[in-house]
C-alpha cells in the first residue's frame, strides 16, 4: 500500500517540471512549466500585452506595414505574424 509520501513523488514525476519566470508585462514572478513559451502572469497581462503591439503596431504606421508586406510577398501578414515581427 503505497504511503503519502510514495504518491507526492509520482504526481511529481508525471509533471514537467515549473520554472519561475518574471512577467513582462507586470513584472511579477510567476510559475510555468519548462519549454513553455508563456510571458505573462495572467490573462489581463496577456490582454493588455496584446494592447500595446496593437498601440506600437498602429505608431508606426503604414511604413512598417509596406515592410510587413514585402516581407510576405505583397500580401498581408496575419496578425500573428505581425505580433511575432513585433516580438523581436
Ligand atoms: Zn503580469
Amino acid at each position: 500500500m503505497p504511503t503519502s509520501n510514495d504518491l507526492g513523488n509520482i504526481s511529481r514525476l508525471s509533471l514537467r517540471p515549473l520554472i519561475t519566470c518574471s512577467c513582462t508585462i507586470c513584472g511579477a514572478d510567476f510559475e510555468k512549466a519548462e519549454g513553455s513559451r508563456r510571458e505573462v502572469c495572467s490573462f489581463q497581462c496577456k490582454a493588455e500585452r496584446s494592447r500595446r503591439y496593437s498601440r506600437k503596431y498602429q505608431a508606426d504606421g503604414r511604413r512598417v506595414l509596406a515592410e510587413f508586406r514585402s516581407r510576405f510577398d505583397g500580401r498581408d501578414p496575419t496578425d500573428e505574424e505581425i505580433l511575432q515581427l513585433l516580438d523581436k
